[in-house]
């Protein structure tokens, strides 16, 4: 508390958690409307309504709703038929459901850096590490800020590769103009509480390339043709591919819907803040670096972060918001030095996912903070300096 003294404005008197998940207030009115229906299982009308919203707002080909991002991510690693021996490059910087659903199917992870700009993963890295094994592509659009999408697809051309965007932070987010999730030949995206739009747990496999869509719906069917019988396309439905339960219950989708009505007003609220600290930000003289927005790019208010010159800096940083009652976070210990990997990893040196690691803390950042709160965050930090 030793800037207390000095800083008597600056009282510990507000506590700003790092996250607070929002609800709309339509939630448990769906969920009752479900329940009333009396089909609560998956695939029922709750489930049909976002999936619609997302085909109509995004353009997808076909959407399917599971129960968690992790879960649509494992659909795509099926849909992409990898075997032993396929590679998958993948950025290290991530979170490890991006690499898991990969790994499960036995394929072989090859991570690549961050760029020196962002942690989104570098196109150099990318075009570095192909090689005639090389199946897979997948990219994550770091706090909902568009990776390089063009040269990225090139190369998945020349090559023949498959491109799966993990856009689990990135909803309503665009790269030149294009809704990210929307632009490889399948997305994901994240529901988790911790996400911009929430159902507990819950996510949605985006299938872009038409080729797929057929056994995508099968696969999240438990490899049965029940989503085709239930449209009457088919007069019985049986095991036709493998598969699992990846479809989320309707109650999840009924939750999920009452947020997807909100979109817009979430959005809104949270580019606010983002801006507001964006702005706040740049006034003050600061040892760590803010996030950069390329031009292609747009903010989806996702996460704020802030980029210090190593773990020390850093950790002082999150520690004196403590003493403030303010939550800041780091995240991601790179894949390929974690505990499970660091001994299945190649070799190669990922500087820049070791920076951004070693560097980068979030702010808080959820619909019900107010800008007040977000201007006095902004003057502790610079109180820091
Ligand atoms: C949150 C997250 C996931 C996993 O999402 P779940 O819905 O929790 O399974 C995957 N990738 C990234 C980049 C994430 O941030």
């Amino acid at each position: 508390m030793s800037n207390t003294a000095e800083h008597p404005q600056l009282l510990p008197t507000h506590n700003v958690p790092f996250n607070r998940p929002f609800l709309t207030g339509n939630e448990i009115k769906y969920i009752q409307e479900a329940v009333k229906i009396g089909k609560i299982s998956g695939n029922g009308t709750f489930t049909q309504r976002c999936h619609e919203y997302f085909k109509e707002r995004y353009g997808i080909k076909k959407a399917l709703l599971t129960s968690s991002c992790t879960d649509a991510l494992e659909m795509a690693a099926l849909l992409c038929n990898l075997g032993p021996g396929d590679q998958v490059i993948l950025p290290s910087y991530t979170f490890v459901s991006t690499a898991n659903a990969f790994l499960l199917r036995g394929a072989e992870l090859v991570f690549a850096d961050s760029s020196a700009e962002s942690p989104n993963i570098s196109v150099e890295s990318i075009h570095a590490l192909i090689t005639p094994k090389t199946k897979v592509i997948v990219v994550v659009h770091y706090g909902g800020i568009a990776c390089d999408m063009d040269p990225i697809m090139e190369l998945a051309k020349e090559y023949n590769l498959l491109v799966v965007e993990d856009a689990a932070h990135a909803i309503e987010s665009f790269y030149k103009g294009r809704p990210l999730g929307s632009i490889g030949d399948l997305g994901t995206f994240s529901f988790h509480e911790t996400k911009n739009i929430i159902s507990g747990e819950g996510g949605l496999l985006a299938v872009n390339n038409p080729v797929l869509a057929d056994r995508a719906e099968i696969l999240w069917e438990k490899g049965t043709n029940r989503a085709a019988f239930a449209r009457g396309e088919v007069a019985k439905y049986t095991w036709v591919d493998i598969g699992s339960s990846f479809l989320a219950s309707d109650l999840t989708a009924a939750f999920l819907l009452a947020q997807l009505e909100s979109l817009p007003k979430i959005q809104e609220r949270r580019c606010t803040i983002w801006n507001r600290y964006f702005s706040n930000l740049r006034q003050i003289k600061l040892s760590a670096t803010l996030p950069s927005l390329p031009d292609y790019a747009t903010v989806n208010g996702h996460l704020f972060y802030l980029t210090f010159n190593g773990v020390e800096e850093r950790n002082q940083f999150i520690a004196n918001l403590a003493e403030y009652q303010i939550q800041a976070l780091f995240h991601y210990i790179p894949l390929h030095s974690s505990p499970y990997y660091t001994t299945r990893h190649h070799g190669h040196a990922l500087p820049n996912a070791a920076r951004y690691a070693d560097g980068l803390v979030r702010l808080p950042l959820y619909y019900e903070l107010d800008l007040a709160q977000v201007d006095r965050v902004c003057e502790m930090i610079g109180a820091f300096g």
